[in-house]
């Protein structure tokens, strides 16, 4: 073999080679059709792909994909090779090469036709990647619009228990309330004020349960951002203090004021902040951001710390769901967080990884 020329084979073994290219295409499209994961699917990819070169023995094929490389087979050696970028809508998310011991051989063991093959692979794995893509997106949207229909059926159910029993518990309030002010008897003066406290606390779960379901009424007016963040943050101090956290706020450059209801926004800020020094260690810094686009306000809180497992994700806008333990959480702020965004026509989004924090994003429409 002439190291300076490309391999040039005699008829019957160019056809023994084609075929074996052939093979390897029709593999690989039935390899990548079945849209298992990438990880399971690229080393089996890389192997079959090796089996397709002249000096199958010898090559190596690699595959990477952002952070991730897969191989047909370890190797240290330094190595000659072909290469071609995986494109997807513009932009290199990886590359396949293949590779020989540069020991023992040149870029001419590279056949021409090889070239164009890896091309044609490229292009089949990026299709592949682009369906995974695509199945991915799908998928989350479906979880999303799960997600969002089982809220809006919890919504609906908690709205009708509310009221149920908010006239029940208006009575427990009010006869209590007469019999503390009647009674002569200190026992049951003691006895009456007991049920009015745990008839009030009832209320207060009411309540947030109607916030949930959007039942509380907006009180709308023309507030100023900053200000509204800046006296929930004021409010917390003492929280924010005992907790030896740092909160840093970046405030809305444009200073924008905007229509909403100042107390619910404010119960928002609140119950977030509330949420991330919960969630945060001695020392941690917790980052609230706000600002104003021409369509939204866009408030951000992002904690570094314990993060939300997968698993609770689903769950943390649910009415009672809580990790906290018995006495330390009711499970109710995220569900008021929800109603009152649901309820400005705006949206929550975020993004959790355990022991790496957490990140929660507002966003409302402008005098909604
Ligand atoms: P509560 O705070 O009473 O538990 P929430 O509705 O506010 O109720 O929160 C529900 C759950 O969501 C919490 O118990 C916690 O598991 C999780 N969670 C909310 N915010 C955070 C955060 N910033 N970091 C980690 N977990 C969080």
């Amino acid at each position: 073999m002439n190291p300076l020329e490309h391999t040039s084979l005699p008829d019957r073994e160019a056809l023994v080679e084609r075929v074996k290219e052939l093979e390897c295409l029709y593999d690989i499209s039935g390899l990548l059709a079945q849209l298992t994961s990438v990880e399971v699917l690229m080393p089996k990819v890389c192997k079959r792909i090796a089996q397709a070169w002249m000096f199958s023995n010898d090559a190596l094929v690699s595959i990477s994909l952002s952070d991730k490389v897969f191989v047909s087979k370890k190797w240290t050696a330094k190595t000659v090779f072909i290469k071609n970028d995986l494109i997807i809508d513009g932009e290199i998310k990886g590359s396949i090469s293949v590779h020989y011991d540069a020991s023992k051989h040149t870029q001419f063991s590279f056949l021409p036709e090889e070239e164009k093959l890896l091309l044609k692979l490229a292009q089949e794995i990026v299709a592949y990647l682009e369906r995974q893509i695509s199945v991915e997106k799908e998928e989350s949207l479906k979880r999303i619009v799960e997600r969002h229909d089982r809220l809006s059926i919890m919504g609906e159910m908690t709205a009708g228990i509310a009221h149920e029993l908010n006239t029940p518990l208006g009575n427990i309030l009010g006869f209590s309330e007469f019999i503390l002010n009647d009674s002569k008897e200190s026992k049951t003066k003691k006895d009456a004020q007991k049920i009015y406290n745990s008839a009030m606390h009832a209320r207060e779960v009411v309540k947030k349960l109607m916030f949930f379901s959007c039942e509380i009424p907006q009180k709308k007016n023309s507030v100023a951002l900053n200000p509204l963040v800046e006296d929930a943050l004021e409010f917390i101090k003492p929280t924010i203090q005992k907790s030896e956290v740092n909160v840093r706020f970046t405030p809305d450059v444009k200073n924008s004021f905007t229509n909403l209801d100042s107390v619910q926004f404010t119960q928002v800020v609140f119950n977030l902040i509330i949420n991330a020094i919960y969630a945060s260690k001695p020392g941690d810094t917790i980052d609230v951001t706000l600002n104003t686009d021409a369509t939204h306000l866009n408030l951000k809180v992002c904690d570094n710390g314990c993060g939300i497992p997968e698993k609770d994700q689903e769950k943390i806008f649910e009415p009672f769901f809580t990790t906290k333990p018995i006495g330390s959480g009711t499970g109710l702020g995220l569900s008021v967080v929800h109603g009152i965004i649901k309820s400005h026509k705006g949206r929550i989004q975020f993004s959790s990884e355990v022991n790496v924090g957490t990140t929660f994003v507002v966003s409302i429409p402008l005098n909604s």
